[in-house]
């Protein structure tokens, strides 16, 4: 077998969801160009790959969608090949719908079955259309990547979740919590940084409780702060957290190296006990609160996001109130919010006390409402202020200005040279929106 079997051939991926299946996209394809096969796109591709989210049913449907107007193509090329990847086939039922409702599609692979993506490849080139549940669950080391940020580079930590908060199919589709060895981590974050990355981070479902089941015991908290000794002019983020793993030793980790940013990106879900019961989130609101007050007590400047769930099944108006009233006491930078969307094979899908639509878009419309007030709040009180920022490129709405980020990820546009994109600004905030800000470098 020649050493790049596919020269001269092109792949096309498309990625649905969260960030750690961007990066594994990055990973798949550092896979196909190791096989000789170049970036096009999708009408020009010999080999289509669609990596799924199944977080939404409804975004579910969409991907459902735009896999079956792959047909058109299939029947323009009879040799396209097609493999649908991903946290959706990563949940038997639906890999086994997908290749009975979709006969054209050559391959599918879950999220545990990336080293075997080679193979896959050669087999349907081959006109093989290998059979279901091939997974192994090994975490990835030593597979190439294509970054598709020179400045900004993701490095999983950990993949899987041992939670099962009730309305999250994560535990199921990307299995137990596996956490990567910190060398590894450690020779990833390094070879970024020497590849010119100014900006890492560390992901995982729960980064908090990284290291179970290691050869050698390292806490999340040591991780960072050993990814933070690097040598290099680079600063590191990381994300996702949970309430009931941050620890005292995460935030005084982040007091004190001047390499992590001052952001934590932690999601309370409701402001209410019984919810978050529902929810098995297994903190209450008291604790959440008085963990913020703690990392803020330690870390000044510190900027704080959540995550938010409105509508879970049996949320009543007095429940969604105390949300309200933690977002009044807390005052986050910004929040991620959501309407609850019923995910089947979760439990939460099978609760009763369904919050019927209008309802729910009602207390959505007042969350957002009151988070926008704060975010644009917050944002006003930092003008006049210096920030170090990241500048990431071009504004995607404005070209002729730059947009950058803050370490907190406030989004910010300033005037400024090209050759300031990949590099740290000091930068004076001169006026703020709800979701961004407006600077100027300072000379
Ligand atoms: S912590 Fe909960 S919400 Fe997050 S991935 Fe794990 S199960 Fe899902």
């Amino acid at each position: 077998m020649p050493e790049k079997p596919f020269e001269g051939r092109f792949y096309y991926i498309e990625t649905f969801g969260c960030q750690q299946n961007e990066r594994d996209s990055e990973i798949i394809a550092g896979i196909l160009e190791d096989l000789g096969f170049l970036p096009s796109d999708v009408f020009s591709a010999d080999i289509i790959i669609f990596n799924t989210c199944a977080v939404r049913e409804t975004a579910e449907e969409k991907i459902k969608g735009k896999i079956g107007a792959l047909k058109a193509l299939k029947y323009k090329n009879k040799d396209l090949v097609i493999g649908i990847g991903g946290c959706m086939t990563a949940v038997e039922e639906t890999a086994e719908e997908i290749y009975k409702t979709f006969p054209f599609v050559s391959f599918v692979f879950g999220t545990g079955a990336l080293e075997k993506l080679p193979r896959l490849i050669k087999d349907a080139f081959n006109g093989r259309r290998t059979p279901l549940g091939d997974e192994s669950g090994e975490i990835p080391e030593e597979l190439p990547s294509v970054r598709r940020d020179p400045y900004r580079a993701d490095v999983s930590v950990m993949y899987g979740c041992d939670n099962f908060c009730t309305y999250c199919i994560v535990p199921y589709t990307r299995g137990r919590e596996r956490s990567r060895l910190p060398d590894e981590i450690l020779k990833e974050v390094s070879a970024a940084v020497k590849g010119g990355a100014k900006e890492i981070t560390l992901l995982g479902q729960n980064v908090n409780s990284y290291g179970k089941g290691l050869p050698e015991k390292t806490s999340f908290p040591e991780l960072l702060s050993s990814v933070a000794s690097l040598e290099g002019d680079f600063r590191v983020r990381f994300m996702t957290s949970h309430p009931k793993d941050a620890s005292d030793a995460l935030f005084e980790a982040m007091a004190a190296n001047p390499k992590i940013c001052k952001h934590l990106h932690l999601p309370v879900q409701s402001g209410s006990d019984r919810v978050l019961k529902a929810m098995n989130r297994r903190y209450t609101a008291a604790h959440y609160i008085s963990l913020i007050k703690k990392a803020r007590a330690l870390i000044p400047d510190l900027v704080v996001t959540s995550d938010i769930i409105v509508g879970f099944p049996g949320e009543t108006e007095e429940d969604f109130e105390e949300t309200l009233d933690l977002l009044r006491e807390i005052r986050f930078d910004s929040l991620f919010t959501f309407i609850y969307s019923v995910r089947r094979g979760t439990r939460a899908a099978t609760m009763e006390g369904k919050i019927d639509e209008k309802t729910a878009h009602a207390r959505f419309d007042r969350l957002v409402a009151l988070q926008n007030a704060v975010s644009r709040a917050e944002n006003e009180a930092l003008v006049g202020k210096t920030l170090r920022l990241l500048v990431t490129g071009k504004s995607e709405t404005d070209p002729a200005v730059l947009a950058a980020r803050s370490e907190g990820n406030r989004l910010c546009h300033l005037k400024a040279d090209l050759s300031l994109i990949g590099k740290f600004v000091n930068a004076e905030i001169i006026s703020a929106k709800t979701w961004s800000l407006e600077a100027s470098v300072r000379p």
